[in-house]
């Protein structure tokens, strides 16, 4: 630890390593940095460049990377979302349209935004290094143990690495959380996969149906009968991003042996008996599939920190979430903003375990919300036929409907509370009403302090 009042962010700097730079790694690397600590990562792929989809970003995720890479870039590695076309997967007809009208994600502080999760990847591995991190790739990291006084990591070819602070942002399956939190993976099939694949708007222009899917801002759902398929342009319009939500017909109950998004299938994989035409030509262009099951936890994790205080959790590490699900990506660097900010204060050591279970507190409620209206609102797009699927198409709002001032206010009121965070704001808040009196000597605050952590 180096105490540096001089320099802009933390008076006390600290060493981090961050195992794993995915999105979560990557922005928290970032951030840190950015406050002044020293960060180093550890990758396990060997490149940036590996195959992947789409992925959404919505407000609460743009108005983060608007303020880190401007509006100009980001516009140009994205398209807007403005709304959702419905079509029945079957028959290919389209059932109705939920726009996303850009009126209302403005006055949430962003806006609804499709992008390649590739270019995102890079946005936030250029952001880091210009921020000082180092990044090491082809660097496995077998395990991660307390340690004293500082934890120590222990890589699969036997070198050791020690630091101030351990953040396991290693994805669902993570290693940090299995060794450091001593812990089994727990983590069990829901019988569910998510196909991920993309085309070329080369291919899909001499399809004049097709062509429509890759000039349009928006994205398109295909719901069917425990199967649903969703689609959007990326990377200007170069590429079309398609997932389909799919029963894992080849593998209903066992363990998938592949690492999540490493699976690489061939479209013939997939059986396309209830499809329509939109949706079997669409696949017919897709050169190949990654496969990533959908598992879910037997039990949430109790505690995103561990028992010595010094090794912390990130991302899917912390919160497995439902593969290309709306907020997979949102959640991650939410979590990154919240940690960094708090840690961006950081002036005195017994401040770190406060900071640590600030951050769990502040995030393991914020990710519940968001997961369970998430999974919610995928797990309609796919209902078998019964009431809960006339209920669902009843309330589908048809082509035309005309949205009135009523209806979107009530559209606001619904999205605020999950696309109108602001990930900085709520750890500059806890700042403001707790944190600060960690630097306070008086009896009182301490006393303050422990009643939050209770809480
Ligand atoms: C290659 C790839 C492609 C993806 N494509 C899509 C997509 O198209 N659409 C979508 O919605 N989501 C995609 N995701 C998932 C998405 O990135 C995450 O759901 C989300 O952003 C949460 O980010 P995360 O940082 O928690 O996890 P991730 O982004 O998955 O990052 C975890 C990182 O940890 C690394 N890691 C794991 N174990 C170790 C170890 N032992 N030592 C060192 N490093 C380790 C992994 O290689 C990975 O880079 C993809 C993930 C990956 C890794």
């Amino acid at each position: 630890m180096a105490s540096s009042p001089s320099s802009p962010g933390a008076s006390l700097k600290l060493d981090f390593l961050i195992v794993g730079g995915g999105i979560a790694g990557l922005a928290a690397a970032y951030i840190l940095a950015k406050g002044g600590h020293q960060v180093r990562v550890l990758e396990k792929s060997s490149t940036l460049d590996l195959p992947a989809s789409g992925i959404r970003v919505p407000p609460n995720l743009s108005k983060v990377l608007r303020e880190w890479i401007g509006e100009e870039k980001l516009a140009s590695l994205t398209s807007l979302n403005q709304g959702t076309p419905l079509y029945d997967l079957l028959t290919s007809r389209r059932k109705g349209y939920n726009p996303w009208k850009p009126v209302v994600m403005r006055e949430t502080g962003g806006d609804f935004l499709l992008m390649h999760r590739a270019d995102a990847h890079k946005v936030l591995y250029d952001l880091a290094i210009s921020a000082g991190v180092r990044v090491d790739f082809s660097v496995n990291v077998a395990s991660v143990e307390p340690g004293e006084p500082r934890p120590r990591i222990t890589l699969a070819n036997g070198q050791c690495f020690t630091a101030d602070i351990v953040i396991g942002a290693d994805g669902p399956c993570s290693t940090v959380r299995r060794t450091a939190f001593e812990l089994e993976n727990d983590l069990e099939p829901t019988g569910m996969v998510v196909y991920s694949g993309t085309i070329s708007a080369q291919k899909l222009l001499k399809d004049p149906v097709l062509a429509s899917f890759i000039q349009a801002d928006e994205w398109p759902i295909f719901m069917g009968t425990n199967r649903s398929v969703c689609c959007h342009p990326v990377r200007g319009r170069k590429e079309l991003a398609v997932q389909l939500f799919w029963p894992d017909e080849r593998r209903p109950k066992g363990q998938d042996p592949h690492g999540p998004w490493q699976n690489v299938v061939a479209t013939s994989e997939l059986r396309l008996d209830d499809c329509g035409d939109i949706v079997k030509r669409m696949v017919k262009l897709i050169p190949f599939f990654v496969k990533t099951p959908w598992m879910k936890r037997k039990s949430p994790l109790e505690d995103w920190v561990d028992d010595s205080g010094r090794i912390v959790l990130m991302g899917e590490a912390a919160h497995p979430w439902l593969p290309g699900g709306t907020h997979s990506s949102s959640m991650a660097v939410e979590d990154a903003v919240v940690f960094g900010t708090l840690f961006s204060h950081l002036a005195q050591g017994d401040q770190i375990p406060i900071f640590l279970h600030a951050y769990h507190e502040l995030r393991e409620a914020r990710n519940k919300t968001v997961k369970d209206k998430d999974v919610e609102s995928f797990e309609v797009m796919w209902l078998p036929p019964g009431p809960a699927r006339d209920a669902r198409d009843a309330n589908t709002p048809s082509e035309d409907e005309d949205v009135d001032e009523g209806m979107l206010k009530e559209q606001f009121d619904a999205l605020l509370e999950i696309f109108g965070y602001n990930a900085a704001d709520a750890a500059q808040e806890w700042w403001m009403d707790w944190g600060r009196l960690s630097q306070a000597r008086e009896s009182k605050a301490r006393y303050r302090l422990v009643d939050y952590m209770k809480k």
